[in-house]
């Protein structure tokens, strides 16, 4: 058998404790197949069904880049992937609306597929990009948002948004449709679930006319460039950075932001800062 890379999970393992370490990942989907190898050409070994847990180590194939969970059974190690899987933080089973910059959303814990904010509102159409599709963030970030905007238009600077809520299930069709055209290995959207989108406190930000929407060239922007200096002091941070893209597992992405909550003082903005990876 040939050796796949254990991936670096110090991101997920920091201020985790052992018990959480233990928490199982679930079947999201209706079935998944059981591989021999971390490959969907290699043997086939049954499947296991929705809702079924499963524990083990996270492996990557490095041709495919698709991301594989091995587990120990009957004295043998076999492979899901981790596609069909899903893998909530104790933190987010919380009852109601989970504490905004509390909860943990990565590529390895995930929200709740039922988790939906009770406080989601409309962001006024004049911030957002598509007037005619509404955009919902939940109260406190929405507010945030604004301010920020409003900071960012007294500097000359206008910003806008093209995406904020998503549910589940629209991250579910985006997960898909992603994995259609990119193959399983993609890294461009979070399987559902593991979205940051979910939470009702992230956007997707782009310039007014259009010119770098989703683009790494966003980050070329005097809009991105406002942001990088100013969003902290709102409570906002990139996050996925060229920094940390080991820890995320995700590409760097200069047009999402997440609201974190209101920072107390500017050194409670600069001691938060080193934890962009733990997130
Ligand atoms: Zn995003």
């Amino acid at each position: 058998m040939r050796q796949f890379f254990a991936l670096s999970l110090a991101a997920v393992a920091l201020g985790a404790t052992a018990q959480v370490a233990e928490v199982p990942w679930t079947v999201r989907e209706e079935r998944t197949p059981i591989h021999a190898d971390p490959d969907r050409t290699s043997p086939q070994r049954g499947e296991l069904l929705q809702g079924e847990a499963v524990s083990g180590e996270i492996v990557r194939n490095p041709e495919t880049d698709e991301e594989w969970l091995a587990f120990a059974s009957s004295g043998e190690t076999w492979h899901v992937t981790t596609n069909d899987l899903i893998r909530v933080h104790p933190v987010n089973l919380a009852e109601g609306d989970l504490p905004i910059g509390e909860e943990i959303v990565t590529r390895w814990w995930a929200l709740r597929p039922d988790y939906e904010p009770s406080d989601l509102v409309g962001i006024p159409p004049a911030w957002c990009s598509d007037a005619d599709r509404e955009h919902r963030l939940r109260l406190e970030s929405m507010e945030s948002l604004v301010a920020m905007f409003q900071a960012a238009r007294r500097d000359g600077v206008e910003i806008r948004v093209t995406s904020a809520y998503r549910s589940f299930e629209s991250q579910r069709r985006n997960f898909r449709n992603a994995v259609r055209r990119l193959g399983p290995g993609e890294r461009q959207v979070a399987r559902p679930g593991h979205s940051e989108h979910q939470l009702g406190t992230t956007v997707d930000l782009v310039d007014p006319e259009g010119r770098h929407v989703l683009e790494l060239s966003f980050g070329t922007t005097p809009q991105w460039r406002w942001l990088n200096e100013h969003a902290a002091s709102f409570g906002w941070r990139q996050s996925y950075t060229e920094a940390n893209t080991a820890e995320t597992g995700y590409d760097p992405e200069p047009w999402h932001f997440r609201h974190f909550g209101q920072p107390a003082t500017a050194e409670a903005v600069s001691s938060a800062s080193p934890e962009i990876a733990s997130d």
